[in-house]
């Protein structure tokens, strides 16, 4: 029997599938529809309301008169705070939903989307720690440089009216990341979700509105980039960029930002190292951490996975064999099915390009170990691809270099860790890296070496009080922590002349 997920739609249903302007649910202007596409097995799964740019026009506009008429900004910091704890609260108790919505979406098996890092429990503990900065954001006093008749201070102050845009592979998170610090800085905001998992952003919004965020603070527009998106980044009223998705988009949206001079944060892809020296204490256990990184959950479709694994020469044909074991454990099957650890890939265009890059491996020299192929059978009709491990790749081969974004890790040896180093920087991108190694010197000089803006010793994580962000192409700016809030901020110095000469 052909794979279905019809029956876990009309279960879960599918949120307002319109659009969310000033307070209210409203169809497209245009009457522009998506059908959205199940990856597993490319279903029909429901079509909802694209906005065209003069919906993107009206969100902005509410927005702007949200921000300017003070309804939010002015709010008392303690009402402000409990309406994104009130957010927080509703995403948890609504998390088995949102998390099989996630899966709905995007294929991401629920075994899976209900792991912390991607879950509807990290999206609530996002509102819920930012909802704690908002009786916290202050400004400083500052000591006179040159006289004393002057008094000085800082003020900070939020940015403005956001425009915020979100991938498909990660909604739930994704959206809670770029909503809930800017709300909690005092601007208002309007989202699009990528088309490709908008019925997560859809629930999300109901419970954001069912929390009593007064009208126009939050908009959503869901819709395609090149109609949609483009018509967001480049309104003139818009003052924030908030952007995770590829590098190509957050290329585009620094040009678009050039004309307002608009403030922009950019989270983009990767090529994430992962080096492994001969003295880990459980090289089955690495084995399993490395390649289930790149296929597990969703397939590799992460901007953190760490797709290039640089070996210890002594330990690197051990590590290959347990590497390919692991990659002969994976389950791809009904995302719905809790045994599934891996799911399909987006869509069809994506399926093309990650076998392209697994052709283009073959070619240019890499050993295939595992992999490569398709599973067949009742997983024909998805986007599925087996896990893949390419060995001896050469770090200038096309696999070691772009981003594929599919369940592919190369393999890659070195001799000491100076080469470790060497290879690791040797890349554009630098979002994270790894060291697996029982030596805690040598841990910490690789993690001062690498240039990443995240780095794992023996482990990695994405919590929402640290920064996440990326060095070189990798991004631009930071989430999470105190730098997630500043990121939303402006800041204004306020002299006050305390003698009538002061001016
Ligand atoms: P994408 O094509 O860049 O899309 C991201 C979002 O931007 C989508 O909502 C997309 O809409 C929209 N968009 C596309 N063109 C636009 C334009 N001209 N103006 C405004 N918006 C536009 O990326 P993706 O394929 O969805 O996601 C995969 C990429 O995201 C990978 O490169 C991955 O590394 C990166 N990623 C990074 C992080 C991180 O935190 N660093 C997290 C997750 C993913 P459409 O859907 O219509 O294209
Ligand atoms: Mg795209």
């Amino acid at each position: 029997m052909a794979l279905s997920v019809l029956a876990h739609r009309d279960e879960l249903g599918v949120g307002q599938g319109r659009l969310f302007i000033d307070g209210s649910w409203r169809e497209g202007s245009e009457g522009a529809v998506w059908t959205h596409i199940h990856p597993a097995s490319n279903e029909e799964v429901t079509t909802f309301a694209t906005a065209s740019g003069a919906d993107v026009d009206a969100a902005v506009q509410a927005a702007r008169r949200a921000f300017d008429d003070g309804r939010w900004t002015s709010l008392k910091a303690k009402d402000r705070k409990r309406l994104l704890q009130r957010v927080a609260q509703l995403i948890a108790d609504h998390a088995d939903e949102l998390d099989r919505l996630q899966t709905l979406d995007n294929g991401m098996p629920v075994s899976f989307s209900s792991i912390y890092q991607v879950s509807s429990h990290i999206a609530a503990d996002v509102f819920d720690y930012h909802a704690g900065w908002v009786d916290r954001i202050a400004g400083e006093t500052i000591p006179q440089y040159t006289g004393s008749d002057m008094f000085t201070m800082t003020l900070r102050e939020p940015v403005g009216v956001v425009a915020a845009i979100i991938p498909w592979n990660a909604p739930l998170l994704l959206f809670a990341q770029k909503a809930a610090p800017a709300l909690a800085a005092g601007c208002t905001v309007v989202l699009k979700p990528s088309e490709y998992a908008s019925l997560t952003a859809f629930r999300l919004t109901e419970l954001l509105e069912q929390a009593g965020l007064p009208p126009g603070v939050f908009n959503l527009v869901a819709g395609e980039g090149s109609v949609t998106g483009e018509a967001l980044i480049t309104h003139p009223l818009i003052d924030k960029i908030t952007f995770t998705g590829s590098r190509a988009v957050g290329r585009r949206i620094l040009a678009a930002a050039a004309d307002g001079i608009k403030r922009v944060s950019l989270e983009l892809g990767g090529k994430s190292p992962n080096i492994v020296f001969p003295d880990i204490a459980d090289p089955d256990l690495t084995a399993a951490a490395m390649m289930g990184m790149v296929s597990m959950g969703l397939s590799g479709q992460g901007c953190v996975c760490h797709t290039r694994a640089l070996i210890h020469q002594d330990i690197y044909d051990e590590m290959i064999d347990k590497l390919a074991t692991m990659a002969g454990m994976c389950v791809l099957g009904d995302p719905f099915d809790p045994a599934t650890t891996s799911g399909p890939l987006i869509n069809t265009r994506q399926l093309e390009r990650v076998t392209g890059y697994i052709e283009q491996g073959r070619e240019e020299g890499a050993r295939l170990v595992v992999g490569g192929d398709r599973p067949d059978g009742e997983l024909a009709q998805g986007n599925f691809v087996n896990p893949t491990l390419f060995a001896d790749v050469d770090n200038r081969m096309t696999i070691a270099r772009e981003e594929i974004f599919g369940p592919v890790l190369a393999a890659i040896p070195f001799k000491d860790e100076e080469e470790a180093i060497r290879l690791a920087n040797d890349t554009d991108y630098g979002l994270g890296a790894s060291v697996q190694t029982s030596d805690v010197k040598r841990a910490l000089r690789i993690a001062k070496a690498v240039r990443s803006g995240t780095f794992g010793i023996n482990g990695f994580t994405v919590m929402p009080n640290a920064p996440f962000g990326g060095y070189k192409t990798s991004g631009l700016g930071r989430e999470g922590g105190r730098e997630g809030i500043d990121a939303f901020l402006e800041t204004k110095t306020v002299n006050i002349g305390l003698s009538d000469a002061a001016f």
